[in-house]
């Protein structure tokens, strides 16, 4: 989401970034000086914080602009002008959006609940990676090759078409969550409540969830960075997730270990970046992960059953 201008609250203004940006390079005694890069929010009569990046600095690379200021704010549900202008924006559109398992049309996302379960089973499923064929060009012998074996592995290039899906409706979600006006459907055009069909852990075992079946699973988590000084290999994040779940008689808090190193492929890199600040600034974060949870096989813990070296993949954070 951009921001074209957020309230100060040094001055009691609504600002662009260049302008925000060109006061906080004003000397000392100014009265337009703004001293404090994170004393902004969405309007002024919003207070979802905002922070402006490349504050005070006089040299850049990317253009100054206005980001969220913490994770996980709402913007104001009733005084939000920039809500109401997304909202009223979207009403003109004339295309809807297909997604393969949902679409959009305007303000309203039309979910197929089979579709999404469908995409969850595939994603789940064991993967086979075609490690030799790094383009997306396959002859077409492999191709053959690939359909006949057993459908019990999934190819990558399916695998990251429904993750993309699942992971765009996540993120639909998550904007919904912080004051996006969107309404949800199901095919036959009932309104839904689109968190019932996602697995919150703090509710997992009241509502007799097995957290060995596959699921969207989400709940807030902590982060925690672990540095190898003598391996830098062997760095690696730690995501504790809030609340104490059971698998058998294992009560625990489920908890993800990702290898800096190992887990890094294409396209998770901003993952990792995200991982960092959230160790950084011990802010919860919100973690959402798609499939099945296991007990470790020696010691008290439950965590996801997947490969760690491709567990990002499988994660969307707020
Ligand atoms: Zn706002």
């Amino acid at each position: 989401m951009s921001f074209p201008t957020a309230y100060s609250l040094e001055l009691k203004q609504e600002l662009t970034a260049k302008e925000a940006h060109d006061f906080s390079l004003l000397p000392l005694g100014n009265p337009n000086r703004l001293s404090d890069r994170y004393q902004f929010q969405c309007s002024k009569s919003c207070s979802f914080k905002l922070t402006l990046t490349n504050f005070a600095e006089p040299n850049y690379t990317k253009a100054p602009y206005f980001t969220p200021g913490a994770r996980n704010q709402t913007h104001d549900p009733y005084n939000c002008q920039l809500m109401i202008e997304h909202y009223q924006e979207r009403e003109q559109e004339v295309a809807s959006e297909n997604h393969g398992c949902f679409s959009r049309e305007r303000n309203k996302l039309i979910i197929d609940i089979d579709l999404v379960k469908g995409a969850l089973a595939i994603v789940a499923k064991p993967r086979q990676k075609n490690e030799n064929t790094p383009s997306s060009e396959t002859s077409n012998t492999e191709i053959t090759h690939q359909h006949s074996r057993s459908s019990s592995t999934v190819d990558d290039k399916t695998f990251r078409s429904h993750v993309k899906q699942l992971s765009t409706l996540v993120r639909y979600f998550l904007d919904y969550q912080s004051g996006e006006k969107y309404t949800f459907y199901n095919m036959d055009r009932q309104e839904i409540q689109l968190e019932k069909y996602f697995v919150s852990l703090a509710k997992a075992k009241q509502k007799g969830i097995n957290l060995e079946e596959v699921h969207i699973y989400y709940d807030t988590a902590m982060v925690d960075y672990h540095l190898d000084k003598d391996n830098p290999d062997n760095n690696y994040f730690l995501i504790r997730f809030q609340h104490i779940c059971s698998i058998d008689n294992i009560n625990n808090r489920p908890t993800i270990i990702i290898n800096e190193t190992k887990s890094q492929h294409h396209g998770v890199g901003y993952k990792i970046k995200i991982l960092r600040r959230a160790a950084k600034d011990r802010e919860p974060l919100k973690v959402f992960f798609f499939g099945s949870f296991m007990k470790h096989p020696s010691r008290k813990f439950i965590n996801p059953k997947v490969n760690p070296t491709d567990i990002l993949d499988y994660l969307v954070f707020s």
